[in-house]
């Protein structure tokens, strides 16, 4: 009897990808028809797309029935779009790439080749330099990495992509994190196990352009330095401290001053200066505490992560 064949999901997230499809589904059919002993499933997951992205995939799945497509009913965002994938994935091993090619395919059979020998759970991918990236964009990118480093909890890595593939236990760790604020570089790393790092040269997106502007990347940031770490927080309090301290030592050298010389009128613009500074300082902290809130407000509400519109998969999970 032969042993039944190990089943690989793979989820591609697409957002208004007509231009990157044609020529990602070549490649992931020759990569899946070159691991014979394997089994695919090809998990489209469109995010909202305004253009022809899922009338393509309808029809790569009346073509191929290793294709199942989710369309969303609006765009969630790609965090959501890869745990709709991580919920219907049924795979031993899963992977997630993105759909302009930035993530070859042809890397499958390697990472499949190393899950195999057992030594590690996952192998995930990170670029060795920023080829064709705005060196302003590659910088902010840097600094972020070198701080997440040291303030969270979670090992994340510099250059790191979400190219990854995994075995079962991990995609369940990753599953049993339901938060609605999803930082998957951040989870991906938080969840631990042993990962496998392949370095490979940045590519250029094939077709279309990319969906992250500066300013949702900054964002994004935000979101996963609030996500993985309360240095933030603590920081607000120090400053606190800090100036609660600093301001005994004023009123001291104020009292002191006023005992030896008498009490010589000062100006009002110190007054003004030290009035504003602690203003802009403690409006400064509230907001911190309030971006903790928002995302505290977020994950009470417990919306759905996303809505799945049309499915070719009869026990999709639709809502999650
Ligand atoms: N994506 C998505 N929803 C979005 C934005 C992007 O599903 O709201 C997908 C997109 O189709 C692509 C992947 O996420 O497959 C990465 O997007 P992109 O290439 O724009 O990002 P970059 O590679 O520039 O970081
Ligand atoms: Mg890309």
């Amino acid at each position: 009897m032969t042993e039944e064949k190990k089943l690989v999901s793979l989820i591609i997230p697409c957002y208004n990808e007509q231009e990157s499809l044609p020529c990602l589904y070549p490649e992931i059919k020759k990569a899946a028809d070159t691991l014979s002993n394997y089994r695919f499933e090809i998990l489209f997951v469109d995010d909202g797309s305004a253009d022809q992205t899922g009338s393509l995939l309808k029809q790569l799945a009346r073509e191929d029935e290793r294709v199942q497509y989710y369309l969303f009913s609006r765009n969630f965002g790609k965090e959501a779009a890869m745990y709709a994938g991580f919920c219907n994935a049924r795979g031993d091993y899963v992977a997630v790439l993105d759909a302009d090619m930035q993530d070859p395919p042809s890397l499958l059979p390697e990472m499949i080749g190393i899950l195999e020998q057992g030594a590690y759970d996952s192998v995930a991918t990170r670029r060795v330099d920023r080829k064709g990236e705005p060196p302003i964009r590659s910088m902010f990118a840097r600094m972020f990495y070198k701080m997440m480093r040291r303030i969270s909890d979670a090992d994340i890595v510099d250059g790191a992509r979400d190219f990854r593939l995994m075995n079962r236990n991990m995609v369940d760790a990753i599953l049993s994190l339901s938060e609605y604020n999803r930082f998957s570089k951040g989870i991906f790393g938080w969840v631990g196990f042993r990962t496998c790092w392949l370095a490979y040269e940045n590519r250029e997106r094939v077709a279309g352009e990319t969906k992250w502007n500066f300013w949702k990347l900054f964002k994004y940031s935000i979101d996963g330095i609030i996500n993985f770490s309360q240095l933030p927080l603590s920081i607000a309090s120090w400053s606190g401290i800090f100036l609660t301290f600093f301001s005994f030592l004023m009123i001291a050298f104020i009292i002191i001053r006023k005992l030896l010389f008498g009490d010589p009128v000062a100006g009002w613009p110190s007054l003004v200066c030290i009035i504003t500074f602690i203003g802009g300082i403690q409006l400064f902290c509230m907001g911190i505490i309030g971006q903790y809130l928002a995302k505290t407000y977020m994950e009470v509400k417990k919306r759905p992560h996303f809505i799945v519109a049309s499915t070719n998969r009869e026990d999709a999970v639709k809502i999650q």
